[in-house]
């Protein structure tokens, strides 16, 4: 859904003008509160009812007739009505040719029908204007004014003057309409609010997955292994440890599944020599999901930072320092500096620092309001190189916390290596990759294959 669509602004309504009279088939819950809406912008409202009472819910000033009546006493009519009792509007359809119907209707099932309901009701009426809008705005906040997190109103129709008014009355509402041209998009705009974080899915369920595969492994070398060999319970692991043992893993390894699929892609496509043959599904719905992967890393690295910030008031640290500072006074010993230590500490530490807050600007510039901001080139350089030198920072951060126990036996309990270690895999595959692929006799073809030559022309679609 293009989101940034040329009439994106919303022009300030024209309140000088005398509004025309608009009708509402309906006066269930949507039908009231769109009628309340347009009452207060200035707009004279009639109702298109089976029941022409009154109730004290219908907007004042508002008049209920039956929906032939009303009909005659609007060019637009906007039908608040589900779907399934749209066959009402058959025997009316000659008093509403030519009018301008509004299908704001949803569907509780993505592509419920095989056509959208505005083409069905395009094809009940085809003598009338049918454009379709308000389906993404929710009746509670038209009637309770919360409309700030979402006031876009997509509009698709095939009359062009007819979407025209529709979105005149969008603007006047105070909304933003946002043209999606023609009828066929319906299906698409009718789906879209019953879409529950699509780009989020992947990156929730593999974070997950991968929580629950490393909160076991920390368990069971950190928890189970001591209780089992020293008899020592150290659950309260479970608290801090383990998940700042985790917090980073993930961020990690998510950050390098935001550039893995790039890697891929480069080689598939030198493999193939051409730009122009589609990738595998899958791999377009991983790349399309990484702004929402890198995010999902990003929060899992704050974490991080946060368990970090708060190590040297837990309890059982601060004991640790005080039982050793004991025992060596105890034992008249002094502990002199080890400056290698001291140096693999320090440089831990920087690198960490210096990850994160590339890793922070990188989501920054993720956001809507500040890449709208910068021209494609900004844009590639800080997502691709900054991207990059973060996964290079963040990994040597790891490779240096490691220091040299990657070898040392004690590091392995029941075989299973320290987690940290784990989550170095696919960031090295990826580092290790990306440095191949910039040699130049694989960044020259890679370029001129993306620049649209072709070595293979019969892969092309
Ligand atoms: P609703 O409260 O159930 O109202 C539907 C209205 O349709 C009824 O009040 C009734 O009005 C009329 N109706 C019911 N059966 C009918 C029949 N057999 N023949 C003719 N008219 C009939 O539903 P709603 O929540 O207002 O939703 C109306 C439409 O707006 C739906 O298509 C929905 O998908 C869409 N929508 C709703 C929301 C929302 O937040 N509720 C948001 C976006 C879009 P009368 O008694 O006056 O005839």
């Amino acid at each position: 859904m293009n989101k940034n669509s040329s009439n994106k602004m919303a022009m300030a309504p024209n309140t000088s003008k005398k509004r025309e009279t608009v009708c509402i088939f309906g006066t269930g819950d949507f039908g009231r509160a769109l009628g309340h809406k347009m009452i207060q912008s200035g707009y004279p409202v009639v109702f298109g009812s089976r029941s022409t009472q009154t109730s004290s819910l219908i907007p004042k000033h508002a008049e209920v007739l039956s929906h032939a009546e009303a009909a005659q006493k609007a060019a637009i009519i906007i039908i608040a009505i589900q779907r399934q009792h749209y066959n009402f509007l058959m025997p009316l359809a000659e008093i509403l040719h030519g009018k301008v119907l509004v299908d704001v209707s949803n569907n509780s099932k993505i592509n419920e029908y095989p056509e959208s309901n505005a083409e069905y009701l395009a094809q009940l009426v085809p003598g009338a204007k049918v454009v379709k809008a308000f389906n993404t705005v929710s009746a509670w906040a038209l009637q309770s004014g919360t409309l700030d997190a979402n006031r876009q109103v997509f509009v698709c129709g095939d009359d062009t003057e007819a979407k025209q008014m529709v979105m005149d009355i969008v603007r006047a509402l105070g909304l933003t309409p946002l043209d999606q041209g023609s009828l066929l998009a319906a299906q698409e705009i009718e789906n879209y609010p019953l879409q529950l974080f699509p780009m989020w899915k992947f990156p929730i369920l593999l974070s997950l997955g991968l929580i629950t595969f490393f909160f076991f492994y920390c368990l069971i070398r950190d928890v189970i292994y001591p209780y089992v060999y020293e008899k020592k319970d150290v659950s309260f692991f479970i608290a801090i440890s383990i998940p700042n043992r985790i917090c980073p893993i993930l961020a990690l390894i998510l950050l390098a599944l935001v550039y893995l699929p790039g890697v891929l892609a480069a080689i598939i496509q030198l493999y193939r020599g051409t730009k122009y043959h589609r990738f595998p599904d899958w791999l377009d719905k991983w790349m399309l999901c990484r702004k929402q992967l890198g995010l999902v890393a990003l929060a899992f690295a704050s974490l991080h930072v946060l368990y970090t910030l708060v190590i040297p008031i837990r309890s059982f640290v601060r004991w640790r320092i005080s039982s050793r500072t004991i025992s060596l006074a105890l034992n008249n010993q002094t502990e002199p500096l080890n400056t290698t230590n001291a140096w693999l500490s320090d440089s831990y530490l920087a690198l960490g620092i210096l990850g994160f807050f590339l890793f922070v600007l990188l989501g920054i510039t993720s956001l809507p309001s500040v890449s709208n901001n910068v021209n494609w080139r900004e844009f590639k350089f800080v997502q691709s190189k900054l991207g990059y030198l973060t996964l290079v920072l963040c990994t040597a951060h790891t490779l240096v916390y490691g220091g040299n126990r990657f070898l040392s036996p004690s590091s392995y309990r029941w075989y299973l290596p320290n987690a940290y270690m784990l989550s170095l895999i696919v960031p090295c595959i990826v580092l290790v990759v990306k440095f191949v692929l910039i040699f130049p006799c694989l960044d020259k073809p890679l370029t001129r294959i993306r620049q649209g030559w072709e070595r293979n022309p019969q892969y092309s679609e």
